[in-house]
Formats: structure tokens, sequence, C-alpha cells
């Protein structure tokens, strides 16, 4: 009888992936080093690290198998590739590097997009005053998230941030260079600090940018299960907005939640000052929001310009000329208006240019 095994690949090693089964083998054995079957290949379906697989062909004395089924996935992140990604963390710190409110903005909104859950990390917290990260910590709360102040030098809020992430599932963790995620995986992994071993925070990045990723068990918080795998991944340094203008509201919690209440007056609403908008102009991200809405429209509006030019342009006496979308029209003069609007209310944040790093 061919023995069959389930089990979640935790890392891609060139043709291999390294399998960890649901119950161990003769002898105690946990992981297999599985090759993929032709069948698997020819079905164009690549295997991730997070995906669930069932092995035959099993040599127990070797250590070696290989994959014959891939279980469907509930999710996919592509950067990096990992499937079934229960929960992202968003790392940042405030000072070294600064924290830029609308980098921040993005990655959420970047972590938002995977539908799972979000926590949001604020690490290097020994190095600003107590009292400005406890005001970083209210501010979050307003923009609908529980933030955690972390400091992997020190210590501080490790084993809160253990505790959180100590559910069954895949974690995530990505954020800005040199914030501190390296250092804080190494903290709450000690898998991966004993391969890292001495190495400088530089190289580690290095590292990251050169290996396949892989998933770490996390050392289980006091009284839980080992349960959480972390990839060994900064995951995306990138963040990119939604395609959809109309889908940006949803990645931003106090949007969401207000608007599951409250309907605004226009269903296409900006939720930038327009009349009847249920967000008035009082929360903290207004601003914030309208950067990141504008970008999103203007990728939209060059999308569609590049799908159909000649639908952007209308007949002239003299030729052809640009023909503006009236639904543009109308944006550009609210948009004129809410910009005095920011101004007077002092809403108008310093903001630094989107994230161009890595
Ligand atoms: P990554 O690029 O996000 O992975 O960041 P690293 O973990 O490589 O850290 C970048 C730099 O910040 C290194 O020089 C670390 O020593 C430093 N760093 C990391 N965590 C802390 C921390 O908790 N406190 C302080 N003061 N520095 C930290
Ligand atoms: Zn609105």
């Amino acid at each position: 009888m061919v023995e069959r095994r389930h089990g979640l690949v935790v890392a891609l090693q060139a043709n291999f992936c390294r399998v960890a089964l649901d119950a161990p083998g003769p002898g105690g054995i946990k992981h297999l080093l599985c090759t993929r079957r032709t069948r698997l290949g020819k079905s164009g379906l690549q295997i991730c690290v997070g995906d669930r697989v069932e092995v035959d062909g099993i040599d127990w004395v070797a250590g070696r198998a290989a994959v014959v089924a891939l279980e469907p996935r509930q999710t996919l992140l592509t950067r990096p590739a990992v499937a079934n990604v229960s929960r992202v963390v968003v790392v940042v710190s405030l000072v070294e590097p600064t924290l830029d409110p609308l980098q921040l903005c993005r990655f959420l909104a970047t972590a938002e997009a995977t539908g799972v859950p979000v926590e949001l990390v604020l690490a290097k917290a020994d190095l600003p005053p107590a009292e400005t990260v406890q005001a970083w910590l209210e501010r979050l709360e307003t923009w609908g998230y529980a933030a955690l102040a972390v400091s992997s030098h020190r210590g501080d809020g490790l084993e809160c941030l253990r505790a959180r992430l100590s559910q069954p599932g895949i974690v995530v963790v990505c954020g800005p260079s040199g914030v501190g995620k390296s250092s804080l995986l190494n903290a709450l992994l000690p898998a991966l600090a004993l391969r890292v071993g001495s190495v400088s925070g530089r190289l580690q990045r290095g590292r990251h940018t050169t290996r396949h990723v892989e998933l770490f068990p996390l050392a289980p918080a006091p009284g839980q299960a080992e349960l959480a795998l972390i990839a060994d991944s900064p995951g995306f340094n990138r963040p990119e907005l939604p395609a959809d203008p109309q889908a940006l509201a949803s990645l931003f919690p106090e949007l969401r939640w207000r608007l599951a209440q409250q309907s605004c007056r226009f269903s296409n609403c900006r939720h930038q000052g327009d009349p009847g908008c249920a967000m008035g102009t009082d929360w903290d991200r207004y601003a914030l929001y309208g950067q990141c809405l504008r970008e999103v429209e203007q990728a939209a509006l060059h999308a569609q310009r590049s799908r159909s030019p000649a639908a952007g342009l209308r007949q002239r006496a003299g030729g052809l000329e640009p023909r503006l979308d009236p639904g543009l029209r109308r944006f550009s003069r609210r948009r004129s208006r809410q910009q005095l609007d920011a101004d007077g209310s002092g809403l108008g944040e310093a903001l630094s240019p989107p994230d161009r790093e890595d």
C-alpha cells in the first residue's frame, strides 16, 4: 500500500521543497525533503512556502518523498510568495529612520489588501522619549490600530508581541528598510537567530534579498502551544496601492468602520469634504487619505488612457485635443477647494515623497 502523508511546505530549496509533516513519521521524523511530480508541474501550479501538500513515495531512512497534490490555497501573497498567510505585521520605527506617515499608510493599505488581520509594531521604542511613543500609540488608535511599541535591544514589548502572534497560522512581517525587522525576527525566532549567528544587521538584509523565504516556528508564549510560523522575509518593501480608487476606502479601518454604520450621501463619495460625507473632515488621516486617493486616481486614469488612447482625445477644429473625463473635472474642482480647506485647518501635514526604497 502506498503511504501518503499531509504536511506544510516550510522552505523551497532549488528543485526541492521541505515539508513539515502534520504527524511525525517513524523515529519522530518531522520533515521530508520532497521533489515535485511532473503532474503538478504540468498543472502549472507552482508550490509556494505555506502551501499544504500531500506526499508519497516516502523513504523514511533518507528523509525523502515526492509532492503529489496541492491543497487549495486560502490566500496567496506574491511578494514574498507565501500561501495561506493568516496575519501581516507592519513594522515601522519613530526614529532612525524617522516615521513617514504617508509611507506608513501605504504599508498599512498593502497589508489590509491581503484581507487578513494586520498588526502594527513601533520598533526601536528605546530611542524616542516615552511621551512621543505614547502620543503615537494614541494617534494610531484613531487610525484603527492597537499598535505595540517594542525594542529588540531592550526587550520591551517582545513578550506581548509573541503572545499576540501565538495563534495558529502563518505570519508575514513587512516594513521599510532599517526599521529593525531582522532584529525583531531574530529576537522572536530562536531557530533563525541560531542560523544567523553574529552577522550584522546590514548583512542580514543582504541575506534576505538573496535567499528564499522560509517559515520558522515562533517560540511560544508561556502556556501556549507552538503554532505560529513566521516567514523569514522582510515582505513587500515597495507597497503598491490598489488599482481601483473605490477600493481604497476599505483599506483604511477608520473609514471602513464608519461606513459600515453610516453611508455618505453619494455612493461614489471620495470622503474628502464632499457634501453629505459620513466621515466629515475631522479625522487624522483625512489629508493622508486624500494623498493616497489622488495617487490611485491618477494611476487609474493613466491606465485607462494607455488602454484606449483615442478615448482620451476629442475632435476639435484644429485637430485632436485631450478630452476631460466629466468625473475628473468634478474631482479637480473639489480638489482645489479641499486644498484650501486642508491648508486652513492645518491638516496638510509635512509629508515626504512616496516610498522609493529598495
Ligand atoms: P531591518 O532592515 O528592518 O531588518 O532592520 P535591522 O534589524 O537590520 O536593524 C537596522 C538597524 O537598527 C541596526 O543597526 C540595528 O542594530 C538597529 N536596531 C534594530 N532594533 C533596534 C532596537 O530595538 N533599538 C535600537 N536602538 N536599534 C535597533
Ligand atoms: Zn464620504
